[in-house]
This record gives structure tokens, C-alpha cells and sequence, in this order.
């Protein structure tokens, strides 16, 4: 299968803005060549996140996953920290998962990029350094939001839309994510699918 630089440019792209990793030409190549596994892999996972959002129903509060490792669905980071939790916010290191649960950040961040910046994001979309940043945050002009680690250190710290979007000059709501419209589905799925398992009961009888 030929694949062409742009879509290759593409799958760079997604590499770094989703999964924060710089990828060289020969495992990009690599990515893209597996990527025809993909179909199947992706009908694999749309089954699981049915049984997650079923499992949910009666686990509303999410449960704790046994790995001991893993990337973090919001701030990104590769971590080998026990504590790692799955809610209807997504897979959160144990640190992130605490910022929602105590409200230093609302969860639906955790399934729309748009709504919050990073001190990389600032950068990239505003040209705001994080030096600049950190001082506009001391004269109150940019509001952070810190996730703190159990030290009690900074472990990320977010920019949310709602926060900020007076000072950055952007609209207030982001636009609906991928994420978002993909957990639509996924409801959407799994309401058919009980309205099945109802009907299914029904004939049996
Ligand atoms: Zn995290």
C-alpha cells in the first residue's frame, strides 16, 4: 500500500498533538503500515468502550485500572504511577483524576482540548511564553489552574477556555470535539444495544 507524504504528514500530526510523540520517518512509516490492522483493532475497541459506558451505568463513579503504567487521556504524560482511574471522563493518571474529583478542573476538559491550553498550547496558538505566561498568571491576567502531584508540587498546569477567553480573544464555548462526538456514539450504541437485549428478552419469552 502507497500511502502519501501528506497523509503520512497527517499521522505526524495526530502523533504529537494526541500522543505528544515526535515520531522519525521510519516509524511513522511503520504507524502508517499498521494502521491497515486499524479496522479491526478499532471494532475491538468500540466493543469495549460499549461495555465500558454499560459498566458505568452501575460503576458511576469509575473504576481503578490494575496497570501499572500508562499515558494519560489528559495530561499526557507517560507514567509509571500506580492509581491510574477510568470514569466517563476517560483514563486519568491518579493526579489528574484528584484535580477532577476536587474540582480544580471540570471533568468534560478531559474530552476536548479546545477547552483548556497548556503552557505549550498557549505558546503554539497565542505565541505566549510560558516565562510570559507565569507573569501574566502573577498579575492576574491569565487564570491557571494547577494539578498537583502528591508532593504537593505542580504536576500540570491548565489554562481552561472558560478561564481565559476574555484575555486571549477567542469565543467562550470550544467547538465540539472528536472525543465528544465519538462518546455520543458510543451512548448511542449502547442504548441500541440494550433496546435489543429488551427485545431479545421479549421474543425468548
Ligand atoms: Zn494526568
Amino acid at each position: 500500500m502507497k500511502i502519501s507524504q501528506e497523509r503520512l504528514e497527517e499521522l505526524r500530526k495526530i502523533f504529537k498533538e494526541d500522543f505528544k510523540a515526535d515520531l522519525t520517518d521510519q516509524e511513522l512509516h511503520d504507524a502508517a503500515f499498521n494502521l491497515t490492522g486499524f479496522y479491526g483493532t478499532l471494532t475491538k475497541m468500540a466493543t469495549r468502550d460499549i461495555d465500558d459506558y454499560l459498566r458505568l451505568e452501575k460503576e458511576p463513579n469509575g473504576w481503578a485500572i490494575s496497570d501499572e503504567y500508562g499515558t494519560c487521556g489528559f495530561c499526557g504524560y507517560y507514567m509509571s504511577v500506580k492509581g491510574f482511574w477510568f470514569d466517563r471522563f476517560g483514563f486519568k493518571c491518579k493526579f489528574c483524576q484528584k484535580a477532577v474529583n476536587e474540582g480544580i478542573i471540570p471533568g468534560t476538559v478531559c474530552r476536548n482540548k479546545e477547552k483548556w491550553f497548556s503552557f505549550e498550547t498557549l505558546k503554539e496558538k497565542f505565541g505566549i511564553h510560558s516565562t510570559t505566561a507565569r507573569s501574566l498568571v502573577r498579575k492576574g491576567e491569565l487564570n491557571a489552574r494547577v494539578i498537583l502531584n502528591d508532593t504537593g508540587k505542580p504536576h500540570f498546569t491548565v489554562f481552561l477556555r472558560e478561564d481565559n477567553y476574555k484575555f486571549l480573544k477567542i469565543e467562550k464555548e470550544a467547538p465540539i470535539s472528536d472525543l465528544e462526538d465519538y462518546d455520543k456514539q458510543v451512548a448511542k450504541w449502547a442504548e441500541d444495544y440494550k433496546k435489543k437485549m429488551v427485545e431479545g428478552q421479549k421474543s425468548g419469552k
